[in-house]
Protein backbone atom coordinates (compact mmCIF):
# COMPACT_ATOMS: atom_id res chain seq x y z
CA UNK A 1 0.00 0.00 0.00
CA UNK A 2 0.88 3.74 -0.59
CA UNK A 3 2.58 5.21 2.00
CA UNK A 4 1.10 8.51 3.43
CA UNK A 5 3.88 11.01 4.21
CA UNK A 6 3.16 14.34 6.46
CA UNK A 7 4.37 17.18 5.82
CA UNK A 8 4.33 19.59 9.12
CA UNK A 9 2.73 22.33 7.71
CA UNK A 10 2.87 25.27 10.62
CA UNK A 11 5.49 27.27 9.00
CA UNK A 12 7.89 27.62 6.44
CA UNK A 13 8.78 25.58 2.76
CA UNK A 14 6.36 22.49 3.16
CA UNK A 15 4.99 22.98 -0.51
CA UNK A 16 8.11 22.36 -1.75
CA UNK A 17 8.48 19.08 0.25
CA UNK A 18 5.26 18.01 -0.64
CA UNK A 19 6.00 18.68 -4.36
CA UNK A 20 8.75 17.12 -4.36
CA UNK A 21 7.20 13.81 -2.74
CA UNK A 22 4.44 14.40 -5.87
CA UNK A 23 6.98 13.70 -8.50
CA UNK A 24 7.95 10.58 -6.54
CA UNK A 25 4.09 9.53 -7.34
CA UNK A 26 3.20 9.60 -3.09
CA UNK A 27 0.73 11.55 -1.78
CA UNK A 28 1.60 13.78 1.37
CA UNK A 29 -0.95 14.90 3.93
CA UNK A 30 -0.40 18.41 5.59
CA UNK A 31 -0.27 18.34 9.11
CA UNK A 32 -1.28 21.52 10.99
CA UNK A 33 -3.35 19.81 14.05
CA UNK A 34 -2.78 16.72 16.26
CA UNK A 35 -5.51 14.88 14.49
CA UNK A 36 -3.45 14.95 10.88
CA UNK A 37 -0.87 12.70 12.93
CA UNK A 38 -3.39 10.00 12.78
CA UNK A 39 -2.21 7.41 10.69
CA UNK A 40 0.97 8.85 8.72
CA UNK A 41 3.89 6.51 7.84
CA UNK A 42 6.67 9.21 7.79
CA UNK A 43 7.00 12.77 8.92
CA UNK A 44 8.88 15.46 6.99
CA UNK A 45 9.92 18.74 9.29
CA UNK A 46 10.51 21.35 7.00
CA UNK A 47 13.19 24.47 6.83
CA UNK A 48 11.51 27.92 8.37
CA UNK A 49 11.99 29.46 11.40
CA UNK A 50 12.74 26.58 14.04
CA UNK A 51 11.36 28.73 17.17
CA UNK A 52 8.40 29.40 15.58
CA UNK A 53 7.91 25.80 14.43
CA UNK A 54 8.13 24.75 18.18
CA UNK A 55 6.28 27.65 19.61
CA UNK A 56 3.37 26.40 17.09
CA UNK A 57 3.78 22.58 18.36
CA UNK A 58 3.47 23.39 21.94
CA UNK A 59 0.65 25.81 21.25
CA UNK A 60 -1.09 23.42 19.13
CA UNK A 61 -0.22 20.28 22.01
CA UNK A 62 1.70 18.52 19.35
CA UNK A 63 5.21 18.43 20.69
CA UNK A 64 4.39 15.41 22.99
CA UNK A 65 2.54 13.53 19.96
CA UNK A 66 4.88 13.82 17.74
CA UNK A 67 7.82 12.80 19.88
CA UNK A 68 6.05 10.18 21.54
CA UNK A 69 5.73 9.01 17.67
CA UNK A 70 9.31 9.56 17.00
CA UNK A 71 10.13 7.09 19.91
CA UNK A 72 8.03 4.88 18.85
CA UNK A 73 9.63 4.81 15.68
CA UNK A 74 8.04 6.87 13.21
CA UNK A 75 10.50 7.98 10.68
CA UNK A 76 10.92 11.60 10.82
CA UNK A 77 13.01 13.44 8.50
CA UNK A 78 14.19 17.20 9.12
CA UNK A 79 15.28 20.05 6.69
CA UNK A 80 17.31 22.45 8.07
CA UNK A 81 14.82 23.78 11.00
CA UNK A 82 13.24 20.81 11.20
CA UNK A 83 17.17 19.24 11.68
CA UNK A 84 16.78 21.94 14.65
CA UNK A 85 13.63 20.54 15.94
CA UNK A 86 14.65 16.79 16.02
CA UNK A 87 17.99 18.16 17.99
CA UNK A 88 19.14 16.99 21.39
CA UNK A 89 21.23 19.73 21.76
CA UNK A 90 20.90 23.77 20.15
CA UNK A 91 22.89 25.53 22.35
CA UNK A 92 19.83 27.90 23.56
CA UNK A 93 16.41 27.19 25.59
CA UNK A 94 13.84 26.54 22.39
CA UNK A 95 11.10 23.82 21.88
CA UNK A 96 12.83 20.97 20.04
CA UNK A 97 11.44 17.41 20.17
CA UNK A 98 15.04 16.00 21.55
CA UNK A 99 14.58 12.65 19.53
CA UNK A 100 18.01 12.86 17.50
CA UNK A 101 21.63 13.34 19.39
CA UNK A 102 23.11 16.04 17.88
CA UNK A 103 24.52 19.18 19.13
CA UNK A 104 23.33 22.12 16.56
CA UNK A 105 25.01 25.63 15.92
CA UNK A 106 21.83 27.45 14.44
CA UNK A 107 22.73 30.26 11.84
CA UNK A 108 26.22 28.67 11.34
CA UNK A 109 27.44 29.71 8.51
CA UNK A 110 27.82 33.56 8.83
CA UNK A 111 25.95 36.76 7.29
CA UNK A 112 27.95 36.52 4.04
CA UNK A 113 27.48 32.93 3.61
CA UNK A 114 23.88 33.17 4.65
CA UNK A 115 22.75 31.37 1.70
CA UNK A 116 24.89 29.49 -0.33
CA UNK A 117 24.89 26.26 -2.52
CA UNK A 118 27.34 23.89 -2.74
CA UNK A 119 27.64 19.98 -4.01
CA UNK A 120 28.43 17.55 -1.31
CA UNK A 121 29.47 14.29 -1.60
CA UNK A 122 26.49 12.02 0.21
CA UNK A 123 28.42 9.03 -0.17
CA UNK A 124 24.56 6.61 0.91
CA UNK A 125 23.52 8.63 -2.16
CA UNK A 126 25.67 7.43 -4.84
CA UNK A 127 28.52 8.81 -6.50
CA UNK A 128 27.01 12.27 -7.75
CA UNK A 129 27.63 14.88 -5.17
CA UNK A 130 24.40 16.05 -4.05
CA UNK A 131 23.12 20.20 -5.34
CA UNK A 132 22.61 21.08 -1.35
CA UNK A 133 20.87 24.73 -0.94
CA UNK A 134 21.88 26.36 2.35
CA UNK A 135 19.55 28.99 3.42
CA UNK A 136 20.57 30.12 7.03
CA UNK A 137 21.66 26.40 7.85
CA UNK A 138 22.62 25.44 10.76
CA UNK A 139 25.81 22.84 11.44
CA UNK A 140 26.12 19.53 13.48
CA UNK A 141 28.38 20.38 15.84
CA UNK A 142 28.16 17.02 18.17
CA UNK A 143 26.91 13.55 17.25
CA UNK A 144 26.12 11.40 19.69
CA UNK A 145 26.39 7.82 20.07
CA UNK A 146 24.73 5.49 17.27
CA UNK A 147 24.75 8.90 15.19
CA UNK A 148 25.75 8.10 11.26
CA UNK A 149 26.76 11.62 9.41
CA UNK A 150 25.49 11.52 6.15
CA UNK A 151 27.53 14.36 4.59
CA UNK A 152 30.12 16.50 5.09
CA UNK A 153 31.62 19.45 3.77
CA UNK A 154 35.08 19.49 2.16
CA UNK A 155 36.06 21.58 5.80
CA UNK A 156 34.54 18.76 8.17
CA UNK A 157 31.39 20.28 8.89
CA UNK A 158 29.05 17.62 9.45
CA UNK A 159 25.42 18.73 7.43
CA UNK A 160 23.11 15.43 7.34
CA UNK A 161 23.43 12.82 10.03
CA UNK A 162 21.00 10.05 10.76
CA UNK A 163 19.80 7.03 13.15
CA UNK A 164 17.38 4.78 12.58
CA UNK A 165 13.93 5.92 11.07
CA UNK A 166 15.75 9.23 11.66
CA UNK A 167 17.45 11.66 9.57
CA UNK A 168 18.72 15.20 9.59
CA UNK A 169 20.02 17.52 6.34
CA UNK A 170 21.13 21.46 7.38
CA UNK A 171 20.10 22.09 3.67
CA UNK A 172 16.71 21.95 1.59
CA UNK A 173 16.88 18.89 -0.99
CA UNK A 174 13.16 20.20 -1.38
CA UNK A 175 14.17 23.39 -3.39
CA UNK A 176 16.20 21.22 -6.01
CA UNK A 177 15.23 18.85 -8.95
CA UNK A 178 17.42 16.13 -6.93
CA UNK A 179 14.80 13.25 -5.88
CA UNK A 180 17.73 11.28 -3.99
CA UNK A 181 17.24 12.44 -0.30
CA UNK A 182 13.44 12.19 -0.34
CA UNK A 183 13.98 8.91 -2.09
CA UNK A 184 15.99 8.19 0.84
CA UNK A 185 13.67 9.01 3.45
CA UNK A 186 10.92 7.24 1.55
CA UNK A 187 13.20 3.71 1.53
CA UNK A 188 13.17 4.41 5.50
CA UNK A 189 9.65 4.45 5.92
CA UNK A 190 9.40 1.51 3.53
CA UNK A 191 11.31 -0.55 5.93
CA UNK A 192 9.75 0.75 8.61
CA UNK A 193 5.98 -0.55 7.29
CA UNK A 194 8.17 -3.83 6.46
CA UNK A 195 8.96 -4.32 10.07
CA UNK A 196 5.56 -2.99 11.24
CA UNK A 197 3.92 -5.94 8.75
CA UNK A 198 6.50 -8.72 9.69
CA UNK A 199 9.10 -8.16 12.07
CA UNK A 200 10.51 -12.26 11.90
CA UNK A 201 10.82 -11.67 8.48
CA UNK A 202 12.81 -8.56 8.15
CA UNK A 203 15.00 -9.48 10.86
CA UNK A 204 16.10 -12.83 9.28
CA UNK A 205 17.13 -11.06 5.60
CA UNK A 206 19.04 -8.52 8.06
N1 LIG B 1 17.82 29.83 10.60
C1 LIG B 1 16.65 29.03 10.76
C2 LIG B 1 16.52 28.55 12.20
O1 LIG B 1 17.42 28.67 12.96
C3 LIG B 1 16.65 27.85 9.83
C4 LIG B 1 16.64 28.31 8.40
C5 LIG B 1 15.96 27.39 7.46
O2 LIG B 1 15.21 26.49 7.83
N2 LIG B 1 16.18 27.63 6.18
O3 LIG B 1 15.50 28.07 12.57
Amino acid sequence: MAPTIGVLALQGAFIEHERALERLGVASREVRQRKHLDGIDGLIIPGGESTTIGKLLDVLGMTEPVRALGRAGLPIWGTCAGLILLATDVGRPQTTLRLLDIGVERNAFGSQLDSFEARVPVPALGEEPFPAVFIRAPLIARLGAGVTPLATLTDGTIVAAERDGLLATAFHPELTDDPRFHQYFLDKVAARTAWDAAPETVAATR
